[in-house]
């Protein structure tokens, strides 16, 4: 293929990921944007391989062929409560490749460059290298946390900030050795070294982050992908690389802050660490405070009698799959004239759009699946809202308790309604560790058991 072919292939697949991204951040249209990313990604693939002259294309579809053999089991067996563990698994890959790329474009005897072409080259292998083994290690640390195989406490060495800072001075000096260095083999030495001593550094700026604060961090890692891939682009000297890398970076970037901003947190603080190792609290519960518990068949008559309902899930209703359930309920009240609405969290669930996915899926209609600033002044004039398996972001102390340690995280004002019943199994805490004053309150009552089997059961007596 020409390389004008190819160069208007890459800016179509470039425009089908801008348009892909557009399309994902609406409900409505998200599947047009997984599309337009797949149809962008397959037209990527198909010019790259045009592209090749010299390279034998057999080795390429067997990697592919072998890839997607493992790829897709996985895919298909994942569920959307250990989604944020595969994508920091993802993340891994492509700090990997960016290494593995970096190593490749310094030994490509192919590649003879002089001058000033020469020295940027270096940097780029340099900086890629940097990039990728700090993502790869850390995303792999991600994700051993969020799938419990690496403790999710914060490990914070003391001086750790310092270890970081000395780490980074380190590679410095190396890039500048690396610059002015003659020698092949001893090139391929230092950056080595500075490759392991990037990996140390991913381990343990990872390690010092609380599990609490671990989605975010993949986010960050996202971001990081995103960066080490344009720095694979600029290696390879291909320009759509350049350009998908950037918007990974910056997208992944863009959420992040989103995140930070939906929990309260400073993006600096959640990057240095150290936070998410404590799960104590301000407020704790008092030994005589009491809940009251609310039956099946009582829950099923407030529903009845109710003119709008508000229902608020959480990352409980994920884990119990309790969605479809859910989904026919407010299927039959609405039936019977009552307005019935989703208020959700920026943050509910584990991953942002965790509970719209899942609505989604079960066919709940996206009109009345609403955001927390869309539906929060609405709390006052609501006669029943349900809370299933939601907790921290119903949590008043965070809008009451300026001690509490969630003190000003953004949460849905559920206890400003009539009536809040709560769907959990027992008293435990949320994500965050901090107790919950909701459940105490005179207008609160309590559904205990899987939020699947209440669904159920509530279901068959609102029948
Ligand atoms: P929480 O983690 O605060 O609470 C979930 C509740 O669900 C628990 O209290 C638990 O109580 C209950 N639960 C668990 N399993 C079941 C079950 N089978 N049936 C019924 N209830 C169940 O969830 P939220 O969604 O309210 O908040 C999300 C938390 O995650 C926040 O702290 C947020 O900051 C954090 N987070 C989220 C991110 C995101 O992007 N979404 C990113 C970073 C952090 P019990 O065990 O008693 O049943």
């Amino acid at each position: 293929m020409s390389s004008g072919l190819i160069s208007v292939a890459y800016v179509v697949a470039s425009i089908l990921f801008i348009l892909s991204l557009g399309g994902l951040a609406h409900q409505e249209s998200a599947r047009r944007g997984n599309w337009y990313g797949v149809a962008g990604i397959v037209i990527a693939l198909a010019a790259t391989m045009a592209g090749f002259e010299t390279a034998d294309l057999t080795w390429v579809v067997a990697a592919m062929v072998i890839g997607a053999a493992i790829g897709l089991p996985i895919a298909n067996k994942v569920e959307m409560t250990q989604m944020p563990q595969l994508v920091a698994l993802l993340h891994s890959f492509v700090g990997l490749a960016a290494v593995l790329v970096g190593f490749a474009s310094y030994i490509d005897p192919l590649v003879i460059m002089v001058g000033a072409e020469h020295t940027i080259k270096l940097v780029e292998i340099f900086v890629g290298i940097f990039i990728g083994a700090v993502t790869f290690t850390g995303s792999l640390v991600a994700c051993g946390k969020l799938d419990g195989r690496i403790d999710s406490k914060a490990l914070t060495l003391p001086g750790r900030h310092w270890m970081n800072l000395a780490a980074v001075i380190v590679c410095v000096l190396l890039g500048a050795a690396f610059l002015g260095s003659d020698s092949m083999a001893l090139s391929i030495a230092i950056l080595a070294l500075m490759a392991v001593i990037a990996a140390v550094l991913g381990v343990h700026l990872i390690m010092a982050i609380g599990g609490a604060d671990m989605p975010v961090v993949v986010s960050m890692l996202n971001s990081y992908s995103g960066w080490a891939a344009a720095a694979i682009g600029f290696m390879l000297g291909n320009d759509l690389l350049i350009v998908t890398g950037a918007l990974v970076g910056s997208s992944g970037a863009i959420l992040s802050y989103i995140m930070c901003r939906a929990m309260n947190r400073s993006f600096i603080s959640v990057i240095l660490g150290g936070f998410g190792q404590t799960s104590s609290s301000s407020a704790t519960a008092d030994e005589d405070q009491t809940v009251q518990e609310i039956s099946v068949e009582e829950l099923a008559e407030e529903l009845r009698n109710a003119d709008s309902v508000i229902i608020v899930p959480g990352y409980g209703m994920a884990v119990a799959q309790a969605q479809n359930g859910i989904s026919e309920i407010t299927k039959l009240l609405r039936e019977r004239g009552i307005n019935v609405r989703f208020g959700i969290h920026p943050v509910a669930g584990r991953l942002p759009g965790h509970m719209n996915v899942l609505l989604a899926e079960a066919h709940v209609p996206y009109d009345i699946v609403l955001e927390m600033d869309e539906i929060n002044d609405d709390f006052p004039k609501t006669d029943v809202v349900l809370v299933i398996g939601a907790n921290d972001t119903v949590n008043p102390a965070a809008a009451e308790d300026p001690n509490s340690p969630i003190a000003g995280m953004p949460v849905l004002e559920v206890w400003k309604a009539r009536q809040v019943v709560i769907l959990k199994r027992g008293m435990a805490t949320g994500y965050s560790g901090v107790e919950n004053p909701l459940f105490f309150r005179e207008n609160s009552h309590m559904l205990f058991g899987d939020a699947k089997d209440s669904v159920d059961r509530l279901l068959g007596a609102l029948r």
